[in-house]
């Protein structure tokens, strides 16, 4: 959809890893970059980039189309997850001027899981994609780890866990779910990551200025606190020792 690539990209950051991937847990049907294939055949699981643009009827047919034949459909990224930087969109961009309006993937389509992050980390998708599988096809042990690594992306797919309710991830939820909760390690990836600088970091902690937040859930996405329940911090060590596993030569 209309993003800047760079969620792509960051699958083609695993490197040797992706070559794994490819050899034992995905087969690629589908991709406009990184394969030549123009038709959105059935498919397993869809990774889509990027929000939706609403002046653009192909889009809008297109991620329908997506969703009708995925079981299971993926946000890759922050735009598709909140739309993020694109919300920003007001035409006049130098290759499509008359793209006025892009929204998430969510606003359109039933989503399943997301991955946030602008761009997700490798790790990440990667991660997703071995328990998605070994969710499927794994021992009963694995199915329990890798279910418990995916249950909160799917979770924020279905907005469970913005804590205010509001049904969207914002500054408030930052504020609340995970600020308020003393889970704040004061990285300042919330603060880097909003594009109107409403966070600013004051004595070590975020400080968010709720008239200049436009909740586009950047914020949200890009804290590495937001999405984890206790479960996966408690079985950390295993499941990476189970998705490491999976990976080993
Ligand atoms: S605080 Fe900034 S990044 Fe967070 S939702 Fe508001 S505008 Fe977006
Ligand atoms: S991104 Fe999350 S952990 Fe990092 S400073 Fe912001 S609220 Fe704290």
């Amino acid at each position: 959809m209309s993003g800047c690539t760079g969620c792509e990209v960051a699958i083609a950051d695993n490197y040797a890893g992706l070559l794994t991937l490819l050899d034992r847990y995905v087969d690629w049907v589908y991709d406009l970059t990184l394969a030549d294939v123009r038709h959105i055949p059935e498919m397993d699981v869809a990774l889509v980039e990027g929000s939706v643009c609403i002046n653009d009827h192909l889009s809008v047919e297109e991620i329908r189309e997506t969703r009708e034949r995925s079981k299971i459909v993926v946000a890759l990224g922050a735009c598709a997850c909140t739309g993020n930087i694109t919300r920003f969109a007001r035409g006049g961009q130098q290759n499509q001027p008359q793209h006025e309006s892009f929204v998430a993937i969510g606003d359109l389509i039933d989503v399943d899981v997301f991955i946030p992050g602008c761009a997700p980390t490798p790790q990440m998708i990667r991660n997703v994609c071995v328990c998605a599988y070994l969710l499927l096809k794994g021992n009963d042990d694995q199915k329990a780890l890798a279910g418990a690594y995916l249950k909160p992306l799917m979770a924020a797919a279905k907005c469970d866990p913005a804590p205010t309710g509001c049904g969207h991830a914002c500054g408030c939820d930052l504020i609340v779910g995970v600020i308020n909760q003393g889970l704040c390690m004061a990285c300042g990836a919330c603060a880097a990551s909003c594009p109107v600088r409403a966070i600013t970091m004051e004595l070590g902690k975020p400080n968010i200025d709720r008239e200049l937040c436009i909740k586009c859930g950047a914020c949200f996405n890009q804290c590495p606190r937001s999405w984890y329940s206790f479960d996966v911090t408690n079985q950390y060590e295993s499941i990476m020792e189970t998705i490491d596993a999976a990976m080993a030569p």
